[in-house]
């Protein structure tokens, strides 16, 4: 079992931002920057290549919900997701980091 699925079984805790019956977020423990929230399917996928698009549809409606309950959703945000080795995905449990709060740097 992976530590997020810890945090959706209430076996460790997490400082959470909005949950639905399937999805949760909650705060890194790490940010990295100002606001920095994962939001993840209750539901143990391991990363967005075992995503379908009918969950993607749902979990995109709750990011978005997520980003308005946190208030950064007209200042600015980014959204990313680690998939797979090249990408050095440390929680094998899909998870997108959404980040903002503050201007972020350039990454392309
Ligand atoms: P990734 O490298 O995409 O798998 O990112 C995993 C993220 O999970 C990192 O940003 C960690 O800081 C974060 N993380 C690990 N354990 C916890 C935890 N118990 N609560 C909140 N965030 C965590």
């Amino acid at each position: 079992m992976t530590i997020f699925s810890k945090i959706v079984r209430g076996e460790l805790p997490c400082k959470k931002v909005y949950e639905s019956d399937e999805f949760l977020a909650f705060y890194d423990i790490a940010p990295k920057a100002k606001v920095h929230i994962l939001a993840i399917p209750k539901r143990e996928l391991k990363d967005f290549n075992e995503i379908d698009p009918a969950l993607m549809e749902r979990f995109s409606a709750f990011i978005l919900k997520v980003v308005e309950v946190a208030g950064i959703k007209e200042s600015g945000y980014r959204l990313i997701t680690n998939t797979g080795a090249h990408s050095g995905q440390e929680v094998p449990h899909l998870h997108f980091h959404i980040l903002g709060g503050e201007p972020l740097g350039a990454l392309i």
